[in-house]
């Protein structure tokens, strides 16, 4: 994010985004991508260098390829032991190789540096990203908003709330968000250490290798390179802090020493903030002309590694559907089809890390060691750590399409194809945010009238794909699907006008 504020001086655009948090950024470049006229609006004149979420999962790792913007994060990404994901800090790490990806590690990167990809490459596609400039009125209308940004005023087609777990949009609509409030306060501070005891992990490996509990703490401890570690720690007391309370460094360095010995000396705070575990999530993803995405639609306890995740799926999600919705390409229902996806992928996200916060509760009564030990054997058993990274990773996730095919639904493995041009992989042919009509058996007419944004790549496969023409999203899930290319006539037309744009 470049310093400086500049000035809000458009009075019309197509899509305004409150935030440049990760979500943001993502929406941004994926309505930019699709030549939606975008501006994002940015309260913080430049952007907090936190490392807060540390990681991409492998669903999102997939997504990010598939537009080509894994490789630009991967160079930035902290070294790590290629290692599982977790579940409550258990020590068995969850196995992802069973569904079929090329990213089963999730990849360490400070949030930052998520954003300042994003940000360049949304700009690059042609967003207007403006900081310093604060979201401060809404005022929705039957085809449009207008949006205040501390005093002027800019009108568009749509508003998208990416403005974080404390939405300036949201509570200027008056929208409830239900849930629970926290019962932990915590502090995450990207510290410095000038020396480290035995007990300091010197190395990014396995969650429960970084976690520890000791002198009335709770805390977790993650080398990023140097001198510099990601420190979140609680007290086991439960005592509570509020939660605007400044963080000090006495209380940093107190937290410290009694975890990790007197031989390890704090050397500077770089920043540090407090967070809880409360959950709450908004009824309906979208109120008219605004929608919300990421944490202004859902939070939960920072457990396992998702709201960024979450957060980058739902702008997935959402942003084609907002493009063919604003220029016009839209089938009916398809701009309401992101709450009716999004909002079940959150509630189950919310839902898992519900049971992870009671395993990984900072003072576990004896049942809760129980179900700890109990939960750490049964993540032994193949099926139940599947069944978990897949929730985790995002692997596992599949909409609710119609259609009777069983890959209805369902995200594809990047498989390696033959095209015209040579080998290449699935995810190589989603860079311009287009569907994909996939014809692996070569006779799909080729006078078939396809709308703009659907791209016919005919390929031969080595693996069993499951189908023989499959029609693949933007976001990568399948939304219709048949065995043999005699299918392709009027049903394949149907779907493409069902579920992508209108004939
Ligand atoms: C301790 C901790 C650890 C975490 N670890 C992980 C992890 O490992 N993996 C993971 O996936 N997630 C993790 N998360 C969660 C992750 O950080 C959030 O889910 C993520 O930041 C959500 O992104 P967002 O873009 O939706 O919101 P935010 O990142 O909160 O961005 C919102 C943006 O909107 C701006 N804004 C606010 N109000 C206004 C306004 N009125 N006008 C304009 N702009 C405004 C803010 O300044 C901000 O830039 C962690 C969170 C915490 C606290």
């Amino acid at each position: 994010m470049r310093d400086g504020v500049a000035v809000l001086t458009e009075s019309t655009t197509e899509v305004v985004v409150a935030g440049a948090g990760p979500t943001g950024l993502m929406l941004a470049y994926e309505l930019a991508l699709a030549g939606v006229e975008t501006l994002v609006l940015e309260k913080l004149p430049q952007r907090t260098k936190q490392a807060k979420g540390g990681g991409i999962q492998p669903r999102t790792a997939e997504l990010l390829e598939s537009r080509g913007l894994l490789e630009p994060l991967l160079q930035r990404a902290a070294p790590r032991d290629p290692v599982g994901g977790h579940f409550a800090a258990l020590p068995v790490p969850l196995d992802c190789t069973p569904w079929r990806t090329r990213h089963p590690f999730p990849i360490a990167i400070p949030q930052w540096e998520v954003e300042e990809v994003l940000e360049e490459r949304a700009i690059t596609a042609g967003a207007r990203v403006l900081l310093g400039t604060a979201v401060s009125g809404v005022e929705p209308d039957g085809d449009g908003v207008v949006v205040t940004a501390d005093g002027p005023q800019v009108r568009a087609r749509f508003l998208v709330a990416c403005d974080g777990g404390h939405s300036t949009v949201r509570k200027l609509l008056g929208l409830p968000f239900p849930g629970r409030s926290g019962t932990h306060q915590a502090v995450l501070a990207d510290i410095r250490l000038s020396a480290v005891s035995s007990l300091v992990p010197r190395q990014l490996g396995h969650m429960s290798t970084l976690t520890r509990h000791a002198g009335g703490y709770w805390a977790m401890l993650a080398p990023l390179g140097g001198d510099l570690y990601r420190f979140t720690f609680g007290r086991t007391d439960q005592a509570d802090t509020d939660r605007d309370t400044p963080v000090t460094s006495e209380e940093i360095a107190a937290a410290l020493q009694a975890v990790y010995g007197h031989g390890t000396t704090l050397g500077a705070v770089d920043n540090s903030s407090r967070f809880s575990d409360a959950t709450r999530q908004l009824e309906h993803y979208r109120a008219g002309r605004v929608l919300f995405a990421g944490d202004a639609a859902h939070i939960h306890p920072p457990l396992g590694g998702q709201g960024l995740n979450l957060g980058i799926q739902d702008a997935f999600n959402l942003g084609w559907k907002l493009a063919a919705t604003v220029q016009g390409r839209a089938p009916s229902g398809l701009l309401d089809s992101y709450h009716a996806e999004r909002h079940p992928a959150g509630a189950q996200v919310l839902h898992h890390t519900s049971a992870q916060r009671v395993l990984a509760d900072p003072n576990p009564s004896e049942d809760v060691a129980a179900l700890r030990d109990i939960f750490t054997d049964l993540l032994r058993l193949p099926h139940t750590n599947r069944h978990l990274a897949g929730l985790t990773s995002g692997l596992s996730l599949s909409y609710e399409l119609p259609g009777e095919h069983p890959l209805t639904g369902q995200r594809m493995p990047d498989a390696v194809l033959v095209t015209e041009a040579g080998p290449t992989r699935l995810s190589t042919l989603f860079g311009s945010g287009h569907a994909v009509l996939l014809d692996l058996a070569g006779t799909v007419p080729a006078d078939l009238r396809l709308p703009p944004r659907v791209d016919l790549v005919r390929a031969a496969c080595t693996d069993d794909l499951g189908a023989a023409v499959l029609l693949i999203r933007p976001d990568g899930y399948v939304c219709w699907a048949a065995d043999t290319s005699a299918a392709c006539g009027d049903a394949l037309l149907a779907a493409i006008a069902g579920n992508l744009a209108k004939p």
